[in-house]
């Protein structure tokens, strides 16, 4: 680059607050990653082909765009979006609605819809989602899949994260009703499993019990792969459209994909058995799920180089991150062990600085509803809580791991991951 461009760009860069030195780091770690970022592309690219075609097929039109009130009988725009997911996630059905809170809602909903008193809900890759553990009644809670006669039985990840499989033939039983497996590590330092081996894992678990339900938790895991776990096997795979597939622009909703058996169950459970998928107004909300759908494979890969480029950069810090950055991704998070509660908080305090909304705000541990520990997050996003948009979060607890997601494009999430180093270098707790 010619100096002057150079001086120019490290100006612009300098008035957000980042220092020479911290971009030189960027510069330095983004140049290794040229390889990595093209396929990426080529991912979000065959994505975007897939999303194109369930729409012409669909014959997506102005009609679709626009809304129902009162009983939502005969929405045009919300039945057809649910043949759209269908179709690119290869499954008989789906139910995607902003009914669905968020993605413990539609995680939720779908486990009580097809597990009755007396089954066994299995996970064969141990302790689900933090916020499952209520669903389940792990940690007690009112109406919790306990309360209602239904068991629970986990077998952990063996010490390297590969699967137990020993124990799982050992754990399934005359009670196992339904298998939930989820794809991407959410809290814990453990591997997120690429689609391949969820396929693997579902293979083996069926030709123990043919039978049973197979759930894949696929939050934050959408358009990371070419081919989604409903493709290897999975009854139903179930998500929140302030991830991933909803591209930046749903403000709210969840999705569940799968067989018709299972889905018209969801339904049932979500609205009220006989009433099914005939009810409930999708008011304002199908342009921008039909948009950010549209735009989810490109934005997945944006959020996908800022995590690596993360992982680069605090490779080189020295800190312990997963997956590391020549790693391959199943998902869009990356974890990075700080080692210390204030190095968490100066880390949330860089990408909360770097956010477009509430950049000014300064993030503070604090308790949330459905997580046993302090919580620290930044998120300045244009959807509440959306981290498809640039986000950091962790619970207080050691290796005081963060928790790094999102960005709606490459451009941003680089700013955010340098302003959290940044933060860091100002508060004394890295030296370049
Ligand atoms: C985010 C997440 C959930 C729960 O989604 P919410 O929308 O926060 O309720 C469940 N499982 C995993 C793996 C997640 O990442």
């Amino acid at each position: 680059m010619k100096e002057n461009a150079r001086n120019r760009e490290r100006n612009i860069y300098g008035l957000l607050g980042l220092s020479d030195a911290v971009q030189a780091l960027g510069e330095q770690a983004e140049r290794g990653l040229a390889d990595r970022f093209a396929a990426i592309d080529g991912t979000a690219a065959y994505n975007q082909a897939k999303v194109l075609l369930a729409m012409r097929e669909h014959r997506v039109d102005e009609g679709c765009l626009t809304g129902t009130t009162g009983y939502g009988h005969d929405d045009k725009g919300r039945d057809t979006l649910e043949a759209v997911y269908a179709s690119v996630f290869g499954t008989e059905a789906a139910l995607v609605r902003g009914h669905l809170t968020c993605g413990t809602h539609a995680l939720a909903v779908a486990l009580s819809a097809n597990l009755l008193p007396g089954d066994e809900l299995y996970s064969p890759v141990g302790r689900p989602y933090d916020t499952l553990e209520e669903v389940i009644g792990i940690r007690d809670c009112a109406c919790s899949l306990k309360e209602y006669g239904v068991t629970y039985r986990e077998t952990g990840l063996l010490p390297d994260g590969g699967f137990d499989y020993e124990g799982i033939k050992n754990a399934i039983g005359d009670r196992t009703r339904l298998v939930t497996i989820q794809r991407s590590k959410g809290y814990r330092l453990r591997p997120s499993f690429s689609v391949d081996e969820i396929g693997g894992l579902i293979a083996f678990i069926r030709s123990i019990k043919p039978d049973v339900t197979v759930m894949v938790d696929n939050c934050y895991g959408e358009f990371t792969e070419r081919i989604e776990p409903s493709e290897v096997g999975a009854d139903m795979i179930v998500g929140s459209l302030i991830k991933n597939p909803g591209g930046g622009l749903a403000p709210t909703g969840g999705y569940i994909a799968g067989t018709k058996r299972c889905i018209e169950r969801c339904h049932y459970r979500l609205s009220a058995p006989g009433v099914g998928q005939d009810v409930g107004a999708s008011l304002e909300l199908s342009r921008s799920l039909y948009q950010g759908f549209f735009l989810a494979p490109t934005v997945v890969a944006g959020a996908l180089k800022g995590a690596i480029l993360a992982a680069a950069v605090y490779e080189k810090l020295g800190f312990g991150v997963l997956p590391a950055s020549a790693e391959e991704r199943h998902d869009i998070i990356q974890c990075i062990s700080l080692g210390s509660k204030e190095a968490m908080c100066a880390f949330c305090e860089g990408v909360q600085a770097a956010a477009p909304v509430d950049s000014y705000v300064t993030p503070v541990p604090s308790p949330i509803p459905g997580y046993a520990d302090e919580v620290i997050m930044a998120a300045g996003a244009f959807v509440q809580g959306s981290s498809i948009e640039l986000s950091a979060d962790g619970p207080i607890r050691p290796p005081y791991a963060v928790y790094y997601q999102g960005g709606l494009t490459y451009a941003h999430a680089r700013i955010g991951v340098l302003m959290s180093v940044q933060k860091l270098l100002d508060a004394g707790l890295i030296s370049l």
